[in-house]
């Protein structure tokens, strides 16, 4: 999958020439890496689901930016996603090898000259690994944030949601309908199904537990109910996930990330 802004604008990393991506550094541009997964998503929706979300929204976000370059670096396309391993077409990263891409991409970005990285990811089970990678990352004065997209819109999801409650769920409510605005072709709804909970921990262990076992969990891995998607309420949510990572870009691009040579530390 290879997405390029429909402007025509170059941001796409691996497509700037060498005196682009110098260009780039001495503005201060921000680089956001999309991180996502391969994973079975239902009956009804590709495998690239938690991917091509966050890619979108990199691309539409260094498209909708003038003051500075926004870079989109080649996507982290696999994540880490055993639990899904029970359907076809899910191809998984182990923790650590997550963990330890995540880490590589972003300090070879940071050698380059590019202080500014955002990871924006698009797969639940990557929320703590990325999280990990980031901690990892400033041990070494690396900095990089790490968002995971849904929670940019936290109060509109659970204002908006008609069945999900909130949840950006598995091929349910919300990623139905991104993938029904952003690739609707890509979809088939003939196919879509609503999967009950067959084994789910009560709220109040649920609420602690860090660890997602769809196998057990769904009959045909759908968490949430794809039957009330809509292009419309997918437009709707991803305009307003572009307009924060469009002002959280804004924001970095002004700050600069701390740094311990800064504070005297021995570090380099
Ligand atoms: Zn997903």
């Amino acid at each position: 999958m290879l997405i390029r802004p429909p402007s025509g604008k170059k941001v796409l990393w691996q497509e700037m020439l060498r005196h682009e991506l110098r260009a780039a550094i001495e503005q201060r541009a921000v680089v956001i890496v999309p991180v996502g997964s391969v994973e079975q998503h239902g009956p009804h929706c590709p495998q690239d689901v938690d991917i091509s979300i966050p890619y979108h929204l990199a691309i539409r976000t260094a498209d909708a930016i003038d003051e500075f370059p926004v870079v989109v670096a080649p996507p982290v396309t696999y994540g880490f996603t055993h639990y899904n391993m029970g359907e076809v077409g899910t191809i998984t990263l182990g923790l650590e090898v997550f963990i330890a891409v995540l880490c590589d991409v972003c300090r070879s970005i940071w050698a380059n000259g590019f202080h500014r990285i955002v990871m924006v990811n698009g797969h639940g089970g990557n929320l703590a690994p990325t999280w990990a990678a980031s901690v990892k990352l400033a041990e070494e004065d690396v900095w990089a944030l790490a968002i995971t997209y849904w929670n940019m819109a936290t109060d509109e999801l659970q204002a908006w949601s008609e069945a999900d409650e909130g949840s950006i769920g598995h091929g349910g409510e919300w990623e139905t309908s991104l993938q029904l605005f952003l690739r609707g072709e890509l979809v088939d709804m003939n196919r879509a199904v609503k999967d009950e909970w067959r084994m789910k921990f009560s709220k109040p262990v649920q609420r602690y537990a860090q660890f997602p076992e769809r196998r057990r969990e769904m009959a045909n891995g759908v968490m949430g109910d794809p039957f009330v998607a809509s292009a419309e309420k997918g437009e709707k949510l991803f305009n307003v996930l572009q307009e924060r990572l469009v002002a959280l870009c804004r924001e970095y691009h002004d700050s600069d990330p701390p740094r311990y040579r800064e504070f005297g530390s021995h570090c380099p």
